[in-house]
């Protein structure tokens, strides 16, 4: 786009977004099955729509200059530390910014200056790019193949003298299961050692599964030896985009998360997060959602997606050659198989209006199919199942996808840097990956790539991807 020479009417504008948006996936519905959450009531969207919508122009920048920040982040984070065992929180734009803040708390209350993380395999990369932002080392545990669970026994073992945080999940997202959270709590207790809680998607639904009826253990603040937790709420908090809380046990902590500068002769600057100018619409959107579905839309929601997660945990299995990984503690399903592809599973099910989310195999954990549950599935979840056995079936009778003998070894033999994005784009195009066009593409062939690479591989082509469809 260039700059047009003379401004445009707002209903001109509202068309050509409509326009761009023709391809996107819809965000309500329930057959995207990630990224979005939706509780299948408009009226809850609206008032979140208003409520971004009548705080977009403050700055949180100066909560000095506008009160009204100060007031809705109390009640927001308020509402969420009542949920989960207490603290003093902040209101951050997400579980990335949530987290980087409790690692950059934990590396500057500790002494060491080679400071070391404690992470399981399953747990959300935003902590490998905390680590690669802050300077921190990621000690990477395993995980139990049978329950997709940290072992206690592990994490114990990698805590060394340069530990400053350690790290579990509360559910972790590629199988939905809640890691060991007491005992690796009171390990850390035991060793002097930080414990974070990553429930950026478990912290706003757990709780309301729980009244609900599902066995849900504990996770939270209340867990002696837990000292941070994330918990996003653009997520089963079903806000807009943008928010999420981090909760610290102790004030001193929290304040290891700010950041003051004077060190200039502008404005002072104290920031609680890593942005200083931000929109307060995140955090209006976030206040609405949360006022207009209240405690009991929360449980409603909980008690749908517990039902219609039950459903698709069922109905999976009873499809042939397709079986649900683990035991999830939570409404996030992911399902592999031994018998056909998923990710040609996942491309067939894409030709019938559906989005399920591949998730490459790593760490001894097979490709498998995510789906989170929200609000909305249960109203869609015998069309779902359907879906699923149909674009099982034809996965089945297409077979893998293929790919030219030797790809993997030439790809893995790249020096990526040495090629410019033209040259990368020839080479997609070469395997019948079309990186230029619009259309919906055919992944199966790009994840079966990517699969049989090392993660440090696959790493190098998704930024070179990236950079290719910005160019
Ligand atoms: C989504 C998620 C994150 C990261 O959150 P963003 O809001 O996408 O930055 C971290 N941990 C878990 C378990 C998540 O599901």
């Amino acid at each position: 786009m260039t700059l047009p020479e003379h401004g445009r009417s707002t209903e001109d504008l509202l068309a050509e977004i409509a326009r761009l948006k023709e391809a996107d996936l819809p965000v309500r519905g329930g057959k995207v099955t990630a990224y979005v959450y939706d509780t299948g009531r408009p009226e809850v969207h609206e008032a979140a729509a208003r409520g971004y919508f009548e705080m977009l122009e403050v700055n949180s920048l100066d909560p000095t200059a506008f009160p009204s920040i100060v007031e809705m982040e109390k009640q927001v984070v308020g509402a969420v530390a009542e949920l989960l065992g207490g603290g003093h929180g902040i209101f951050t734009s997400g579980g990335t910014e949530s987290i980087m803040l409790a690692v950059k708390a934990a590396r500057d209350a500790a002494a060491t200056r080679a400071p070391e993380m404690v992470v399981p395999v399953t747990a959300h990369p935003a902590f490998h790019k905390a680590a690669h932002y802050l300077g921190v080392k990621v000690v990477a545990v395993p995980v139990d193949l049978e329950t997709y669970r940290v072992e206690p026994s592990a994490v114990e073992a990698a805590i060394t003298g340069d530990t400053v945080l350690v790290v579990v999940s509360a559910p972790s997202y590629p199988q939905g299961v809640v890691d060991p959270v007491e005992r690796v709590a009171a390990i850390c207790a035991e060793r002097g050692v930080l414990c974070h809680v990553d429930a950026c998607v478990g912290g706003w639904l757990l709780p309301w599964l729980r009244e609900a009826g599902a066995r849900v253990p504990a996770f939270d603040l209340s867990v002696p030896g837990v000292t941070s937790i994330s918990c996003d709420l653009h997520k089963f908090g079903y806000a807009p985009k943008g928010a999420s809380v981090v909760l610290f046990r102790d004030p001193a902590l929290r304040r290891k998360a700010y950041f003051a500068s004077a060190a200039w002769p502008g404005y002072t600057i104290i920031n609680a997060t890593v942005q200083s100018s931000r929109s307060a619409g995140p955090l209006g959107g976030a206040w609405a959602t949360m006022q207009a579905l209240g405690r009991d839309g929360y449980v409603e929601l909980g008690r749908r997606s517990l039902e219609a997660a039950r459903r698709l945990r069922e109905g999976i299995g009873a499809i042939d050659g397709l079986r649900v990984l683990g035991e999830p503690d939570s409404t996030l399903v992911a399902f592999g198989s031994t018998e056909v592809d998923v990710f040609v599973l996942a491309d067939e099910a894409r030709k019938l209006g559906w989005f399920l989310q591949p998730q490459l195999s790593y760490a001894g954990i097979p490709a498998n199919i995510h789906i989170t549950v929200t609000g909305a599935t249960l109203a869609g979840v015998e069309a779902m199942l359907e879906v699923i056995a149909q674009s099982a079936e034809a996965a089945r009778k297409r077979g893998p996808a293929t790919l030219p003998d030797g790809l993997i070894d030439l790809i893995a033999g790249l020096d990526l840097d040495a090629l410019d994005d033209a040259t990368f784009a020839e080479l997609a195009a070469s395997v019948g990956v079309d990186l230029t066009s619009q259309a919906q593409p055919e992944m199966a062939v790009v994840n079966a790539v990517l699969d049989g690479l090392p993660a440090d591989k696959r790493e190098a082509v998704l930024l070179r991807f990236l950079s290719v469809i910005y160019s």
